[in-house]
């Protein structure tokens, strides 16, 4: 099956409603930006991915990196939303803690024919000579790292559904942290949940 890989294409709007990771959320209304159950500080805005089930936004907390289960689903190191895919508006960004990337990447999609995703990178990388220019994927099926890691919805119990990966970026000064890792983007549609988690 064919891999989408999601690949750095320069920079665009801090608030542009296509895939991108870093700038600003566009969150529902009512949005309240989420903060850190370890260390109390607000999390980082990772990524914005339009998916079939909506728009899932993706966020970490980076002010204490290893120390507050930032690569775990659903023990307060993270957060991720399943938004609808109309109505949304810039969030408030909080004025204190590390929250927004150093830089907003604007994401193509390109159809690699591979069976998983490590090989459609790699492939990507061998073709183009610069694998960090990927930035992760969007549909097909998740390549673990390590160990399968189907997090639970916690609203229904059912094993969530996988709709990308998520790598930390295309240069250090303004990438993520997973540790050297890769990130896991799962939703729950009939609940409207999101879950990221990480594996390094
Ligand atoms: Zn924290
Ligand atoms: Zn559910």
């Amino acid at each position: 099956m064919a891999q989408t890989l999601m690949i750095y294409n320069g920079t665009t709007d801090e608030t542009a409603d296509e895939p991108r990771t870093g700038g600003i959320p566009l969150v529902p209304a009512d949005f309240s930006w989420p903060h850190c159950d370890t260390c109390e500080g607000a999390m980082k805005f990772l990524a914005h991915l339009p998916v079939e089930q909506g728009v899932v936004s993706v966020f970490q907390c980076e002010n204490d990196p290893g120390l507050c289960e930032e690569w775990e689903a659903f023990e307060g190191g993270n957060r991720a939303f399943l938004f609808p895919r109309e109505g949304l508006v810039p969030a408030a960004v909080p004025a204190e803690g590390d929250t927004l990337l150093g830089a907003v990447s604007a994401i193509k999609l390109e159809t690699v024919d591979e069976d998983t995703y490590n090989d459609a990178r790699e492939q990507y990388r061998l073709r183009s000579g610069r694998g960090r220019l990927v930035l992760g994927s969007l549909g097909g099926e998740a390549d673990w790292l390590y160990e399968d890691q189907w997090p639970a919805c916690p609203g229904c119990g059912q094993l969530m559904t996988f709709v990308g990966h998520l790598e930390e970026g295309n240069e250090n000064a303004t990438a993520a942290n997973f540790g050297g890792g890769c990130g896991y983007v799962l939703v729950c549609d009939p609940c409207r949940s999101a879950a990221f988690l990480t594996q390094s």
